[in-house]
């Protein structure tokens, strides 16, 4: 008999391999057939290996009950890892759309704990105990915050765009300016939402330049809207020229046609203070008579995924009626989360200092010297295997909003000395919680614009320990 016979012949029974305390113990985790599995699927491995490889590819060792338990156990602990985790996000972007947008102010957080675990008056009425609207729970606020007479909300902004778009302009005309034909992020093209919508696109003007008569000339018989699209992501410099909200509503009274704008980042409130170049808070547009307004929620509102709609009331209530409304109606946790977000606005110093996003804008970039001066100390005391210096960088808001406005910072450039800088990264990518930042000139660039104070001392532990190779923490 040859010795790959003889490798083959000792592969274990499954039933042997599951009596190992190390998948007993897993038991209590996973149901008996998700364990079998596993252990299948390693035995089956090892004779693959066996047949192709012979004798040679494998010890006698690894073919140890224990062994092979060993191996299947590791697999069966991916399967109990969790998939979205926590994440310290170093990157200095603080609307990273694959990082989950803005995170959530305390207040939000406690109010998505009362409701999740139990019921709640979602849709009741409680001065009469009949049934509610799901949306009454933040219409007055939106209502006070964007002095707009009514206020609905769905699932997200895009969302908001289609369904808006499908209520009040099916098989009819919007009129858009080919400047504001944009695609943002996650491929929503304007032009194809209005296809989706059933809304015929009419494109006026050019690219950099549209005015006024560019869309009164293309009025007609069709035309229901008259649509402007913020350009969030992206902008057009040099010889341009677009028509304001106010135009636009003059033009469509007129012509008794709807002006809508959808503005992508919502804000509640005046940021110029900031720095921040002139950006129209929604009030203002309200103010200027644009009919329906929409804008996201988790942009530098600051709140959870949701899509805002506000405006005239007739024409809040006819996109409300809309079957697509059902379709994308939003979830209690996140309106709970919406309610207690937007009832901080009611004290603009309040939402500036509760609200995440807010505080991490506002930043004064001195501070944030200070912090990455007291990461590189740590990381220096600790003895982190890496060159650190502290450089100056770039913050922004991204998330579509504001591409044009950058934020004076500064960083740590992280070289390590041993490993290159992408394998360091990827280390840091697996840990839990995740520690995600950027990569320029060969060195790991942290900053920690958009990180937490609370999270600066783990984030100096991720590092130090990555620095050291650990794998896994
Ligand atoms: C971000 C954005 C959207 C999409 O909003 P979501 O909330 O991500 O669905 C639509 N329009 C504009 C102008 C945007 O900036």
């Amino acid at each position: 008999m040859s010795e790959r016979q003889n490798l083959l012949r000792h592969l274990p029974a499954v039933d042997r391999v599951l009596r190992e305390e190390v998948l007993q113990t897993l038991a209590d985790q996973l149901s008996a057939d998700i364990l079998t599995e596993a252990v299948q699927q390693h035995i089956d491995w090892l004779r693959c290996q066996l047949l192709d490889g012979g004798a040679s590819a494998l010890s006698g060792a690894a073919l140890e009950p224990a062994a092979v338990a060993n191996a299947a156990a590791d697999s069966c602990r991916a399967l109990l890892k969790p998939s979205l985790r926590k994440v310290i996000n170093a990157t200095g972007t603080l609307l990273h759309t694959n990082l989950g947008r803005a995170p959530l102010a305390p207040q939000a957080l406690r109010a998505i704990n009362d409701v999740a675990g139990g019921y709640s008056t979602l849709e009741m009425d409680m001065s009469n105990g009949k049934r509610g609207e799901r949306y009454s729970h933040v219409e007055g606020l939106l209502c006070r915050l964007t002095g707009a007479e009514a206020a609905l909300v769905v699932n997200n902004n895009a969302g908001a765009v289609l369904l808006a778009l499908s209520a009040l302009g099916r098989d009819r005309e919007a009129i858009v300016s080919r400047g504001e034909l944009v695609e943002i992020g996650g491929a929503f093209r304007i032009p194809e939402v209005m296809e989706a919508g059933g809304v015929h696109l009419r494109e006026v003007g050019s690219t950099n330049r549209t005015h006024l008569h560019d869309y009164a000339r293309a009025i007609g018989e069709q035309t229901a809207i008259l649509l402007k699209v913020h350009t969030s992501n992206f902008r057009i410099v040099g010889f341009t020229g677009e028509v304001s909200s106010a135009e636009l509503v003059e033009l469509g009274r007129e012509h008794r046609l709807i002006v809508m704008e959808d503005l992508g980042s919502g804000l509640l409130i005046d940021l110029s203070s900031f720095g921040l170049a002139a950006e129209p808070t929604v009030g203002e547009v309200v103010h200027s008579g644009v009919d329906v307004v929409t804008f996201s929620a988790d942009k530098l509102l600051g709140g959870p995924q949701a899509g805002i709609i506000v405006g005239r009331k007739d024409l809040i209530r006819k996109i409300a009626q809309h079957p697509l409304a059902r379709a994308l109606r939003i979830d209690k946790l996140t309106l709970a989360a919406l309610e207690a977000t937007l009832r901080l606005y009611l004290q603009p110093q309040r939402a500036l200092s509760e609200i995440p996003v807010l505080t991490m804008f506002a930043a004064d970039p001195q501070q944030q010297k200070s912090r990455c001066e007291a990461l590189l100390q740590r990381l220096q005391e600790e003895g982190a295997a890496a060159d650190v210096e502290l450089v100056e960088d770039i913050s922004r808001v991204g998330g579509g909003a504001m591409p044009q406005t950058e934020l004076p910072d500064w960083a740590l450039a992280i070289r390590p000395r041993q490993g290159s800088v992408s394998v360091l990264a990827t280390r840091l990518r697996d840990y839990s919680p995740a520690l995600i930042a950027r990569i320029r000139d060969d060195a790991l660039l942290v900053n920690l614009r958009a990180v937490f104070v609370a999270d600066d001392y783990l984030l100096a532990q991720l590092l130090l320990a990555a620095l050291a190779g650990e794998e896994l923490c």
